[in-house]
């Protein structure tokens, strides 16, 4: 009876760390450099792509550049600690370039009337763990809003100015997996 018990309990778990693995949507919160909530970015894997949905207050108007960076960290107040823009690929910048463009590249955003009401596609990424172009990394990555425009060009970033939103894409989920793996036995 008991042994039966214990199988089913191995059983869920062995099911419910694969349900918790497969990540198809999240939301990551999008801060400006004095710490305020902008909102959030609502990030879903499709057939297509990566699609983000953008809701945000609090911007100043006009169009804004948008990529994700390879970096799970936004220290405030330059947010350098992003790093560069996501390139799995090893392209050159720009949504319009010849040769480009990085994973991360994505369309400008317009900020009218103090928000931002947006769908962006990313055809290059995935939610997928494991994969190369994959956003849920070992050290996650981050979505920045720059100052100026991306002209969709100019190396490395479009010229899009200094950064002055951000928010990380971090897999919770899976680093709690991770740990609930590396857990010793329960001792008698
Ligand atoms: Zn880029």
């Amino acid at each position: 009876m008991k042994r039966k018990v214990y199988l089913l309990f191995v059983l869920f778990f062995i099911l419910s760390g694969c349900m918790e693995k497969e990540i198809t949507k999240m939301e990551v919160e999008m801060f400006n450099a004095t710490g305020d909530s902008l909102g959030t970015i609502k990030v879903d894997e499709q057939s297509e792509g990566v699609q983000l949905t953008v809701l945000l207050e609090g911007l100043p108007p006009g169009e804004h550049g948008l990529h994700i960076h390879e970096k799970g960290t936004c220290k405030a107040p330059d947010f350098k600690s992003a790093g560069n823009h996501f390139n799995p690929e090893d392209s050159m910048h720009g949504l319009l370039h010849p040769e480009g463009a990085h994973a991360g590249d994505l369309p400008n955003i317009i900020v009218e009337d103090g928000k931002v009401d947006a769908q962006l596609m990313a055809p290059q990424l995935t939610l997928k763990s494991g994969k190369k172009n994959s956003l849920l990394r070992v050290k996650g990555t981050s979505i920045i809003i720059t100052e100026g425009k991306d002209d969709g060009m100019t190396q490395p970033s479009g010229d899009s100015g200094a950064r002055i939103a951000c928010g990380e894409i971090t897999d919770k989920e899976a680093k709690r997996e991770d740990k609930k793996e590396v857990k010793p036995p329960e001792e008698e």
